[in-house]
């Protein structure tokens, strides 16, 4: 159980504050620290948004006012000099890429508020619920400890994107009465669902639509169909999306899932200095033990790796020979 009133005691001794999240922000990321900020303004408190990724395009609705900046190393005296860091959908420091030297210099008090496993100790103070399905959940609970009118359309909305981003749109393991209770409440507050859905999963370019397309056209079954993989390799991402350094790619992955008898889905995308990998499972199959095992993390059902400057088919073959001997493992224990 998260203790909500000693995160209200910390922001009300102090004035400032930053706001950070992982690199790649997601839906959750994002509207998990739009929702805090616009809860500190109202407490009268100073804040920044900080990330060391941009805004992916189609979440910049979210932030109409501009609040998330991204990170360059004149932001370091303000993350020195604030009074507090909320580290938010992430427990690790890595996860802020090159923003982790100044994080971890910076005298500020430091707390997490996450939902994901195994956090690692870089903050003062952990909040963590690895049963929550979204960090929004979390950042809901904090307003409503305080004073739930303090959710407004704004926070309704930012709240509503972080949970059906991160639930798949209210599709994943760990739905429960009460996450519909919460979205509910999200709605009465004006957070307008076909909109929010709408601006994020229904606004791709062609060529993102088209590159998708080659994707699943070469999607790879192996392990006689239960792991299903799609590769997004510099040839095919320079053809459609030359211009674009980190292409956002999220639901992707989600594809490889659709076919029959599938367990997991992985996603290879190979980025100018490093490969990102996506693991998702149906049923009670442990991705995040997969990624954990090459540094990465995540959810039992939804997890990511990031390798850097190694090889494509190195980094393919490695990921689909350990996803095969733990998938073994794990059909073994569950058919005794
Ligand atoms: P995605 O595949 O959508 O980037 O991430 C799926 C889940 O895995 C998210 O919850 C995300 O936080 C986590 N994740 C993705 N990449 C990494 C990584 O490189 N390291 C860790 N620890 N977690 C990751
Ligand atoms: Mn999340």
């Amino acid at each position: 159980m998260i203790d909500y009133s000693r995160i209200l005691e910390l922001i009300k001794k102090y004035n400032t504050f930053l706001i950070t999240t992982h690199v790649n922000p997601d839906g959750d990321a994002l509207g998990s620290e739009l929702a805090l900020a616009y809860f500190l303004r109202k407490l009268g408190k100073k804040f920044h948004i900080i990330n060391y990724s941009p805004t992916p395009e189609n979440y910049l609705f979210l932030d109409e006012e501009n609040l998330i900046q991204k990170y360059n190393r004149e932001h370091d005296a303000i993350i020195e000099n604030v009074d507090m860091i909320f580290a938010v959908d992430f427990n690790q420091l890595g996860r802020v890429r090159s923003m982790m030297n100044v994080f971890d210099r910076s005298k500020a008090y430091k707390i997490v508020i996450d939902h994901h496993r195994n956090p690692q100790n870089f903050v003062d103070d952990i909040f963590t619920d690895i049963e929550a399905p979204a960090t929004g959940i979390l950042i809901y609970k904090l307003i409503e400890a305080y004073d739930v009118n303090l959710i407004d359309k704004k926070v309704a909305d930012a709240l509503y994107a972080a949970i059906m981003t991160d639930t798949g749109s209210f599709r994943f393991e760990r739905i429960t009465p009460e996450l519909h209770i919460i979205t509910a409440e999200l709605i009465k507050k004006g957070a307008n669902p076909t909109y929010i859905y709408n601006k994020i999963y229904n606004e791709l370019s062609y060529e993102k639509l088209i590159l998708l397309g080659h994707a699943i056209t070469n999607i790879k079954l192996v392990d006689s169909g239960k792991i299903a993989y799609m590769v997004l390799d510099r040839a095919l991402l320079n053809k459609f999306v030359p211009n674009e350094a980190e292409f956002d790619v999220e639901g992707f992955v989600n594809f490889c899932l659709s076919v029959k008898d599938s367990i997991v889905g992985i996603l290879f995308y190979e980025l100018p200095y490093s490969i990102k990998v996506s693991l998702r499972s149906k049923e009670k199959f442990p991705v995040n033990y997969v990624a954990e095992k090459f540094g990465g993390g995540g959810h039992l059902n939804a997890a990511g790796i990031r390798f850097d400057g190694e090889n494509l088919n190195d980094v393919i073959q490695r990921v689909i020979t350990q996803t095969i001997e733990d998938l073994s493992k794990y059909i073994e224990e569950n058919n005794a």
